[in-house]
């Protein structure tokens, strides 16, 4: 009764980091496919649709970011970038791009499962539907077909703006949102650089949904890349 296990693509030209993430989404049971180069990568895509791809950004044959927008050129599997700390720019681009997320080299094995856990989930609730009614921990229920937010079981009233922002973090629940992709998607593609506007209405979602604003537990800031919802303990 089981189902098959997701399929993974792993696209990264170094063999021991290769290594590492073939070995470790095994031992999940996870079915695994390998890649050295981004031509590679994309030919596998092609062949085998995985649920989800595993990307390195800095590839011997084409960048990460030319990767990622060829795969989103028919593909809507979840990206999950493998970067650098010195690719920080180029992450943040290929977020832009359509990855979905990311983790900093180097990570654990419980670090990588984590994520892909989230991805994954991210990518069946994208195909399937998302359903009406969101919960974020046990504290957050956002019913999306009436606009209504309880927290600890009170009704919170948002303006629409900061529905807005909110619907949009619980439509990547558990994935980073880069800063352009919220602010084009609220206020307009022309705003993608009014930063400011962002971390104010942040600060006001904060206030109203968490029970302690300063130190969230689930508007959580990912520097210099966007912003990240968490639902649990993952
Ligand atoms: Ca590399």
């Amino acid at each position: 009764m089981t189902d098959p296990k997701p399929s993974v693509l792993v696209v990264e030209d170094e063999a021991p980091m290769r290594k590492f993430v073939h070995v470790s989404l095994e031992a999940q049971g996870y079915r695994v496919l390998d890649a050295e180069t981004g031509k590679q990568g994309l030919e596998l895509a092609a062949a085998h649709v995985p649920d989800l791809v595993l990307l390195d950004l800095g590839l011997p044959d084409m960048d990460g970011l030319e990767f990622a927008k060829r795969l989103r050129e028919w593909g809507s599997m979840p990206i999950v970038i493998l970067s650098a700390r010195s690719d920080e720019e180029q992450k943040v681009r290929a977020l832009d791009e359509g990855a979905d997320d990311y983790l900093t080299k180097p990570f654990g094995a419980g670090e990588l499962m984590a994520r892909i856990r989230v991805a994954l989930r991210h990518g069946a609730r994208a195909r399937d539907g998302a359903g009406s009614l969101a919960r974020i921990g046990d504290e957050i229920e956002i019913d999306l077909v009436k606009r209504l937010v309880h927290v600890r079981g009170e009704e919170v009233h948002l303006t629409p703006i900061e529905y807005k922002l909110l619907v949009i973090l619980v439509k990547h629940a558990g994935m980073v949102v880069t800063h352009r992709h919220l602010l084009e998607q609220v206020w307009g593609p022309g705003h993608a650089h009014q930063m400011q506007y962002l971390r104010v209405y942040m600060t006001q979602l904060r206030r109203k949904l968490e029970k302690n604003p300063a130190r969230p537990k689930y508007l959580t800031t990912e520097p210099g890349v966007g912003y990240r919802l968490r639902t649990e303990a993952d």
